[in-house]
Parts: structure tokens; C-alpha cells; sequence
């Protein structure tokens, strides 16, 4: 429809203005991209400041493309998702996370790793099946899973959310609600999801130390979320500042480039080390 193109021409446009890329062409390449095993995960770690040690890592897709090298996920995800091929590509992410935990383990490394689910993947029927058989294969232990869920998704249709969230709580996998803040929902409101940790969008943490409706969210937001059980993630942690300030408000597991970028897995065990030694 008239509608549809023109929704499709602005997530072009978008893509377009981020990379100097004709995004007609990268619809069509995103098609192939799995097949010619285009994908990569890269991992960042995350640090729980109690112990000064990583206790996880989040898994972020990148597309190792042939001309144009890496592309950000910010550029081909909206297309994956408006044209559905996020689902098998999310399931592929699923199941390269699986399998690298697995490796980890038989290497005496146990990291929680937690991955990005988009809404559409959380509306295709064979999610759930998917994600068990992907578990049986790998013989993936389900409790170093985390499957993270953006707020504005969890709100989209709460009972499809209710449901699935209860489903993959069942098989042992832990529920993270990414890009906290920026959503409308309330804490009281998300009580009734079974949630485990709630991710502090890296918006508020940017200007942490300067501005104080900043420093007043997050500190709301631990203060509440730790009353409520839940683990509190602070994204976007990029200097010594933003450590010390979040610490003082009893903020105690932290992502950002302060610690590390994403890196490949091959690029991971060095950089684990260079954070425990530092
Ligand atoms: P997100 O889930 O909010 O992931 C965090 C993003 O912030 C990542 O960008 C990460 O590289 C970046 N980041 C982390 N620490 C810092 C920091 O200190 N400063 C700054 N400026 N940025 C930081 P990335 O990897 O480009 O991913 C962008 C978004 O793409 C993700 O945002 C997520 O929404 C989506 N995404 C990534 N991988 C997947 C995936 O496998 N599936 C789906 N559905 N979405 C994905
Ligand atoms: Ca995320
Ligand atoms: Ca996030
Ligand atoms: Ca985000």
C-alpha cells in the first residue's frame, strides 16, 4: 500500500543518512546476509562493582558486510524488522549465542549473556518452540540466558508480553527491560511482569553528572527497582565520573565504554583481563 511504501521510504532515508549507504540495496543484500553467514555477534562485558569482576556480557548483532564492512545494527534492524526477516535472523542470534555460551563453559567460563528480542519475533507463534529447541541442541544452560525486552515492547500488548515473558520464565531464562526511562510505563506497573533486571537507558546516564532531573531518575529508579528485587543495569557508562556518581546512588552493575566497546569473541579474553587488572 501507498502507506506502507512511504513508511518503508523513511526507514531508507534513516538508514541512508547514518552510513551514506543506498538503502535499496541493503534491503535487498539484508536478505542474503544470512546465508553468505554475514552475521557476527560481538560481546560487552558487564561489571558488577562489588567484585570488580565480569559477570556477563551483552550480545550485539553486527553485519560483516563484502564492500561496505561493518554495518551498526541501528542501520539494519528497523528494515529486518518491518520486513520480518528479523525473525529468522533473531533466531540465528539465538542460537550463536547458545552455542558460544556452551563453548565458554567447556572452557571453565560461565557468563551470563543477554540478547536483544524484538517485538515481532515476541509476535511469531513458533518463538517459543524455537527458543526450547534451540536450548535442547545446545544444551545451553538457560539460566545464564537473558533475554532483553525494550519497555515500549512490554507495552505494545500486555498480555501477549504477560504470556510470552511467563513462558520463557519457565524455561529458566532471566528477563532484562532494556532502555528503561524512555518508555511510560511505571515500576508499579511492570510489577506484574516476572522481571529480573531493569536496564537504565544510557540517556540518563550521558549527563548524570550535570544535569539533576538526570541524577534524580536514576537514582528514583535504583532506589525503587532494588525495594522491588529487581537487578539494576546502568548502560552507557563512559568515564570514572559516571562510575563514582552511579556507585553513590547504589548502583552496582554497569555497562558502557568506560569498560570496554563491543568486541568480537575472539578479542574477549584480553579485554576481560585488562578490566580485572585494572
Ligand atoms: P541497545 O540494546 O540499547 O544496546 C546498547 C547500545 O549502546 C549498543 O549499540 C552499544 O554498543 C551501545 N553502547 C554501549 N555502551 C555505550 C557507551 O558507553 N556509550 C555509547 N555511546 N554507546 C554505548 P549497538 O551495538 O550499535 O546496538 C544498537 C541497538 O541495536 C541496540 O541497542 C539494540 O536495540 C539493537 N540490537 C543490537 N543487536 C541486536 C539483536 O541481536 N537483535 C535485535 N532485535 N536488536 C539488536
Ligand atoms: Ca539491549
Ligand atoms: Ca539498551
Ligand atoms: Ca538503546
Amino acid at each position: 500500500s501507498f502507506k506502507q511504501g512511504k513508511q518503508r521510504y523513511y526507514i531508507y532515508k534513516d538508514a541512508m543518512k547514518e552510513g551514506n549507504i543506498s538503502s535499496l540495496s541493503l534491503q535487498n543484500e539484508l536478505y542474503h546476509a544470512l546465508d553468505k553467514d554475514q552475521f557476527e555477534i560481538w560481546y560487552q562485558p558487564q561489571i558488577d562493582t562489588v567484585s570488580s569482576k565480569v559477570e556477563g556480557m551483552e550480545a550485539l548483532i553486527r553485519w560483516n558486510h563484502d564492500t561496505f564492512g561493518i554495518i551498526s545494527p541501528s542501520q539494519f534492524i528497523p528494515i529486518a524488522e518491518e520486513t520480518r526477516w528479523i525473525i529468522p535472523i533473531g533466531t540465528w542470534v539465538i542460537r550463536q549465542v547458545c552455542q558460544d555460551l556452551v563453548t565458554w563453559l567447556r572452557e571453565g567460563l560461565s557468563y551470563k549473556v543477554s540478547l536483544n528480542i524484538s517485538y515481532v519475533q515476541m509476535e511469531d507463534e513458533m518463538f517459543l518452540t524455537k527458543v526450547k529447541e534451540i536450548l535442547e541442541e545446545t544444551g545451553c544452560p538457560p539460566h545464564l540466558l537473558v533475554f532483553e525486552i525494550t519497555e515500549n515492547m512490554l507495552m505494545k500488548d500486555l498480555a501477549l508480553s504477560l504470556n510470552v515473558i511467563n513462558e520463557l520464565k519457565i524455561l529458566g531464562i532471566e528477563i532484562a527491560v532494556d532502555d528503561f526511562g524512555v518508555g511510560y510505563s511505571s515500576l508499579s506497573y511492570l510489577k506484574q511482569f516476572k522481571l529480573d533486571c531493569l536496564k537504565i537507558d544510557r540517556s540518563f546516564v550521558t549527563h548524570i553528572h550535570k544535569d539533576i532531573n538526570d541524577y534524580a531518575i536514576v537514582q528514583a529508579v535504583t532506589e525503587m527497582s532494588q525495594s522491588m528485587g529487581l537487578k539494576v543495569i546502568a548502560e552507557g557508562v563512559e568515564s570514572i565520573e559516571h562510575v563514582h556518581l552511579l556507585q553513590r546512588l547504589g548502583c552496582e552493575h554497569f555497562q558502557g565504554y568506560w569498560y570496554s566497546k563491543p568486541v568480537r569473541k575472539e578479542l574477549l579474553p584480553e579485554k576481560i583481563q585488562t578490566i580485572h587488572r585494572e
